[in-house]
């Protein structure tokens, strides 16, 4: 059955995130030939709105306003019930993201919708939308579908392949108009705590380290890895709590939940509840001075060493192969 779906692309730092892209292409398999409804709020979007449908949406709604530069609960949550009312589309696919996993509950509790978080697939045939997610900490998968009402997702980025750009495509792009009022927050300034680089949660490449870095200053040869291979640099808990870096780079049950094609781990354990939050990275590379450490058990590729003398190795020949 053709569905109505409708797609909130995610920009962030003034471009548009993978993960919109991604949830076009969920939203292309769930509409069954039906029509992909893409959704952007903030300034400046007639290019993003452009990239959105090269990706494969059919239309975009945008809605210009410095309400929605930023996001706030409150006036994201105002913006996309004014658009569901608008639209009346079979579901909506959200990214796996800070904003998304608080969006999504409130607009699924509001109007009444079953809601599948964090989904890692979706196929939908003959009338029929089954989702894929991790559950126990990725140990297991469970497949859900929702029998009842519109369809609510959110989509963990790096999992569904966003679908081919067509340079040519085109469609149309339209702006409407929405009220958002009596915002209890306004987000006068953003303050960075990391500096610039590739974003953890989207990264294809990880770079992480442990408490085997020792210091801050030990990150710095990750950090030099990460910058040749175009790698986030991403620690365990051991490493933030140690003070060596900061917890926006915590990776875990606890912290980021990543799905990069490769993971190299340094000096760090494996714990549980790290692991949690990376062995469905597609290539894992350990490498640790002690080979009972538990990371081997899940890598696919292990070095035992010291981290200080094989990562400023593995860094001279990325570079070589990089400049060939
Ligand atoms: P360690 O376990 O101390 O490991 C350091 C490793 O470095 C060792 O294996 C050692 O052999 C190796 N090493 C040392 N020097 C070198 C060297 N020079 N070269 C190579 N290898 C070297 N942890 C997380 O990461 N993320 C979470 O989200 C998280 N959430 C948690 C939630 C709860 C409720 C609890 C109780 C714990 C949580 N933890 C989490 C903590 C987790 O249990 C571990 O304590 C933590 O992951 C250990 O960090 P680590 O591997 O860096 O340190």
């Amino acid at each position: 059955m053709a569905n109505k779906i409708l797609v909130l692309g995610e920009i962030k730092d003034g471009e548009l995130r993978n993960v919109s892209f991604e949830a076009i292409a969920a939203g292309r398999r769930i509409a069954d030939g039906g029509e992909v409804v893409g959704l952007l709020f903030g300034e400046n979007l007639q290019g993003h709105a452009e990239e959105l449908i090269k990706y494969g949406a059919d239309r975009v709604l945008t809605s210009e306003n410095s309400d929605l530069v930023q996001y706030t609960t409150d006036a994201y949550k105002q913006a996309l019930l004014q658009v569901f009312e608008q639209e009346s589309p079979d579901g909506i696919i959200l990214g796996h993201t800070s904003s998304g996993k608080d969006l999504a509950p409130r607009i699924a509790a509001k109007i009444g919708a079953g809601l599948v978080s964090d989904a890692v697939d979706v196929e939908s045939s003959g009338g029929s939308t089954v989702f894929t997610r991790p559950i126990y900490s990725g140990k297991a998968f469970e497949k859900l579908s929702i029998s009842d009402g519109p369809t609510l997702a959110t989509i963990r980025p790096n999992n569904i392949a966003p679908e081919t750009k067509d340079e040519g495509k085109s469609g149309d792009i339209s702006s409407i108009s929405l009220e958002v009022k009596d915002l209890r927050t306004i987000v006068k300034e953003v303050v960075k705590k990391t500096s610039g680089g590739v974003d953890l949660a989207e990264a294809k490449i990880i770079v992480a380290g442990g408490r085997g870095v020792k210091s801050a200053e030990g990150f710095k040869p990750l950090q030099e890895l990460a910058d040749v291979l175009g790698a986030a640099v991403g620690a365990s808990r051991g490493a933030c709590d140690a003070e060596y870096c900061d917890y926006s780079l915590q990776i875990g049950q606890t912290g980021k939940v990543v799905t990069p094609d490769l993971y190299i781990a340094a000096g760090l354990s494996g714990a549980i509840q790290h692991l949690a939050g990376m062995s469905n990275s597609k290539v894992i590379v350990a490498i640790n001075k002690d080979p009972e450490a538990p990371i081997f058990e899940v890598a696919d590729y292990g070095i035992v060493g010291d981290l200080f003398e094989v990562v400023p190795k593995l860094t001279e020949e990325f570079k070589k192969a990089v400049s060939n």
